[in-house]
Order: structure tokens, then C-alpha cells, then sequence
């Protein structure tokens, strides 16, 4: 095991965040190794950790004052055993390759988890989508899908959003595929309702982590009602997971963006909750202006000179990470165990660090990583891919059904393999075993490609 973890990082020794995701894994999937000897000789965890492919291609655009830019755009396409790779593209200027191959790596177990055909990949670009005009994101997004489009389609990569990518950068992207390639097909989801979208793609990565916590949380006989709720992040992720909880009756304290965070004792209710709404999916704001218009509300400016985020330091009993990848270290995790958490459902990918998980293991709160809990985002890519290639749409209804039953089953995946491979309750170590195991089987059955 330490000679591949070696291997991985005198080769590419600046990729931290692959290396992490790696690690992860890995570690927990010992037990696996050993009951299987033959992997060894397989060489299937050399074969994990190189991606089938990574394409990577410049992306010119020209800007609102005719000025040019280049930036650069890549798809990794890491594995396609199990079906078409499918996974988010993120425009982040943080965004390198090092960081789209951990997101692809850990989207090859989730998608794994939720029991649909889809491989595992992940793309993006560099691009800083922050204070550009429509027309601005419109022309990037063109530019990135005249390369793109030779290397994705329905049945080969089915990429979907990520940070910075929503319905407006989806539609862009799709109407220039269309055009280049002279068909109407579902090469990516996420799409709008009117064209050939899903009914709660939308809510679905958000409402699928509450599902999942729910779950969690009646294994002890409880439920989210009456409990308070850290929500970190203001996007996608975090408004959907803000609504199923205020449903839920659960009260919500904070927001958050790359700026700063909100702390709203009260609690963000449904009103108030669509005040952000507008304020991120519309006017494109910054959280700080829910304490200008709710004054009771405080705001807290980002210190990154601080070696924790004092927005984990409330009094609460569960925590939904929702904003991006290390965003609980190992003194938040403090904090928040000392604060009286009993619940880290994360709606993120990877953003606890591993010295915050292991403190969440060890104190045994009920921790649930990403690829398990935010899965019902993909899981209802699944579903819109599969309604896009029948050429119908399900009621909304019928998808939150198959939502919940999807979470429901993965919930139950990880706490079996977690029990069968001796660490009963861990549901790190049952996600990442199950993913892994349903992956290698697969690798197994069709050879050496
Ligand atoms: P959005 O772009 O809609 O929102 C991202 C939010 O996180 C924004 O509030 C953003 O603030 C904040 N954020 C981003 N980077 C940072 C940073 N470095 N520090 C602090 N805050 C930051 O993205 P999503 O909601 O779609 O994604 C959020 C997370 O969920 C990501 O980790 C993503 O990979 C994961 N995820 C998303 C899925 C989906 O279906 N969308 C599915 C599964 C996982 P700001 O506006 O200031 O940048």
C-alpha cells in the first residue's frame, strides 16, 4: 500500500488534493485487499489512480472590451467501467489538475454507490466566471465546447455542473454542441426543464443530503426537527439543503460564500431563503447582503489569516458542508464536537480534511463523506439521462421518489459493507468499500483495457 501512495507522489508530486482523495480511499479499502489477494497481481490500484484519459486544450474567448483571453480548459476521464464517465465541470480560477483528478476519482465510487450505469470524470476550466457579463460567460462557454465536443455525447461523457457551473453556463454549453455536432442529444445534464431537463436536478444534490442525514439520524432514533443546522456555502448545494431542512423542521444558522458568512439566530426561514435565491441565482450577490436586509443577522468577513473558520464555532447539533474541498480542518472539527455536534453530512466533495475526519470518527458523531451523501446529485443526472433517452419526462414526484429510494440504498450500502468488513457505524469506511468493490469487479470482468 505505501509503495503505490509513494509511487502516486514521486510522480506527480504536486497534485496534494489527488493525492488526498487517494489516500482516503485506499487506507480504508485495506481489509479489501487483503480477503483479495489477486488484485496484487491485477494491478488494480495502479490501474485506479491513472485516468483513462485526460484531455487538456486551450480556451480563447474575447471579452465585453474586445480584449482577448486564454484560459485553459480540461476533461479527465478517469474510469468507464461501469458506463459512460459522467461528472460535473467546475469553472473555478483555483481549478488545476490536480484538483479535477481528485473530484474524478471520488466520482467514480459515488457514481458506483448509486447503482445507476455511470463511469467517473470530471472537467472544468480555470476560468473566474465572478463579475463577467452574460454574454462574456456565454462566449467562454461557447469557446470551451468547440473543443469539448469532439470528446463527449450521450453514450462516451455526460459532463453536468459544479461550481460555477449552473442552468445558464449548462444552456451555453448545449446550445454550441448541438450546433457543431447537428443533433439533439442529452450529452449533458442539468439542462432546463423546456428542453430536455430533469424535475429536481436542481434540488436534487441538496434534498439527497438531507435524505441521507435523515437516515443517519434515525439509526439513533431521531430526527431533524427542532435541530439546529450549520450550512456552509450559498450555491446550489447549500440553498436546496436549506429547504428540505426548513421543510423538515430543522432551524438553519449560517450561509456562507468565498467572502464571508452569515449567522442568522433566528434562523433562515423560507422567505428569507429565497432572498438568497435571488441574491445568488439572479442578481449574482454576495451573502453579506442578507445581514444588510436582515439586520438581526450578522455578517463575518473570510480572516484567512485565522487558523480556523470561526462559522463552525455555534452552538449546533448537525453540520451540511456545502461549499468546496477543505473547508473543515482539524480545529474546526474541535470546535464543532465541542459546541455539541452530533451530525457532518457532507454536501461538498472532500471538504473535511483528514486530521477533521478522523476527529469525527473517533468521537463517533455520525460523519457521512460526500461521495455517499451528496450522490443524489448524480444519481438524478442518472435519472435525466435515462428520460432523455426514452424521450420522456417523469413527474417531479416520481423523481424525489427514486431520489429518496436511492439515498435510502445507499445508506443501507455503507452500513452493511461497513459491518461485513468489521467497522459497523463507519460509513467512510462502508462507502468507500462498497464504491471500490462494485469498481474492481467490474475491472475484473472485462479485463485487462
Ligand atoms: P455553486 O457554484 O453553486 O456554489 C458554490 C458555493 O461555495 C458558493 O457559495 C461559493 O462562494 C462557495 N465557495 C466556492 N469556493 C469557495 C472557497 N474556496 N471558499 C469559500 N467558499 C467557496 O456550487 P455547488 O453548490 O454546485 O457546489 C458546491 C460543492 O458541492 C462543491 O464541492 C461541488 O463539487 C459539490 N457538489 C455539487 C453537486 C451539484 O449537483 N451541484 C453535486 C455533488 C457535489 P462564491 O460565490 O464566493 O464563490
Amino acid at each position: 500500500m505505501t509503495d503505490i501512495i509513494l509511487y502516486m507522489k514521486n510522480r506527480d508530486p504536486f497534485e496534494k488534493e489527488f493525492h488526498q482523495a487517494v489516500e482516503e480511499v485506499f487506507e480504508t479499502v485495506q481489509p479489501v485487499l487483503e480477503r483479495y489477494p489477486d488484485y496484487r497481481q491485477a494491478a488494480i490500484l495502479e490501474r485506479l489512480i491513472e485516468p483513462e484519459r485526460v484531455i487538456q486544450f486551450r480556451v480563447p474567448w474575447v471579452d465585453d472590451e474586445s480584449q482577448v483571453h486564454v484560459n485553459r480548459g480540461y476533461r479527465i476521464q478517469m474510469s468507464s467501467v461501469i458506463g459512460p464517465y459522467k461528472g460535473g465541470l467546475r469553472f473555478h480560477p483555483s481549478v488545476n489538475l490536480s484538483i479535477l483528478k481528485f473530484l474524478a476519482f471520488e466520482q467514480v465510487f459515488k457514481n458506483a454507490l448509486t447503482t445507476l450505469p455511470m463511469g467517473g470524470g470530471k472537467g472544468g476550466s480555470d476560468f473566474n466566471p465572478k463579475g463577467r457579463s452574460d454574454q462574456e460567460i456565454m462566449r467562454f462557454c461557447q469557446s470551451f465546447m468547440m473543443e469539448l465536443f469532439r470528446h463527449v455525447g450521450p453514450n462516451t461523457d455526460v459532463p453536468a455542473g459544479d461550481i460555477g457551473v449552473g442552468a445558464r453556463e449548462i444552456g451555453y454549453l448545449f446550445g454550441m454542441y448541438k450546433k457543431l455536432r447537428y443533433e439533439f442529444t442529452g450529452v449533458l445534464t442539468g439542462k432546463s426543464l423546456g428542453w430536455g431537463g430533469s424535475l429536481v436536478r436542481p434540488e436534487a444534490t441538496g434534498f439527497g443530503n438531507v435524505y441521507f442525514a435523515s437516515e443517519m439520524l434515525a439509526t439513533r432514533g431521531e430526527s431533524l426537527k427542532g435541530k439546529i443546522c450549520l450550512v456552509s456555502g450559498s450555491g446550489n448545494v447549500a440553498q436546496y439543503t436549506v429547504e428540505k431542512l426548513i421543510e423538515l423542521g430543522a432551524r438553519v444558522v449560517t450561509l456562507s460564500d468565498s467572502s464571508g458568512y452569515i449567522y442568522d439566530e433566528d434562523g433562515i426561514d423560507a422567505r428569507k431563503l429565497d432572498f438568497v435565491k435571488r441574491l445568488k441565482n439572479e442578481r449574482r450577490g454576495r451573502i453579506r447582503e442578507y445581514a444588510d436586509k436582515y439586520s438581526k443577522a450578522a455578517y463575518i468577513e473570510t480572516d484567512s489569516t485565522l487558523d480556523h473558520n470561526p462559522m463552525w464555532n455555534y452552538p449546533a447539533k448537525c453540520a451540511f458542508p456545502s461549499a468546496t474541498q477543505n473547508e473543515i480542518n482539524d480545529k474546526d472539527a474541535c470546535n464543532l464536537i465541542n459546541r455539541g455536534i452530533s451530525l457532518v453530512s457532507e454536501g461538498a466533495n472532500m471538504p473535511s480534511t483528514p486530521e477533521a475526519i478522523k476527529i469525527f470518527i473517533d468521537k463517533k458523531i455520525l460523519y457521512a463523506p460526500g461521495k455517499a451523501s451528496n450522490a443524489g446529485g448524480v444519481a438524478v443526472s442518472g435519472l435525466e439521462m435515462s428520460q432523455n433517452s426514452m424521450r420522456i419526462s417523469w413527474p417531479r414526484e416520481e423523481v424525489d421518489n427514486r431520489l429518496k429510494g436511492i439515498m435510502k440504498s445507499i445508506h443501507k450500502t455503507c452500513l452493511d459493507a461497513a459491518a461485513e468488513y468489521g467497522d459497523p457505524g463507519n460509513y467512510l469506511v462502508g462507502a468507500n468499500i462498497a464504491g471500490f468493490v462494485k469498481v474492481v469487479n467490474a475491472m475484473i470482468d472485462q479485463g485487462v483495457v
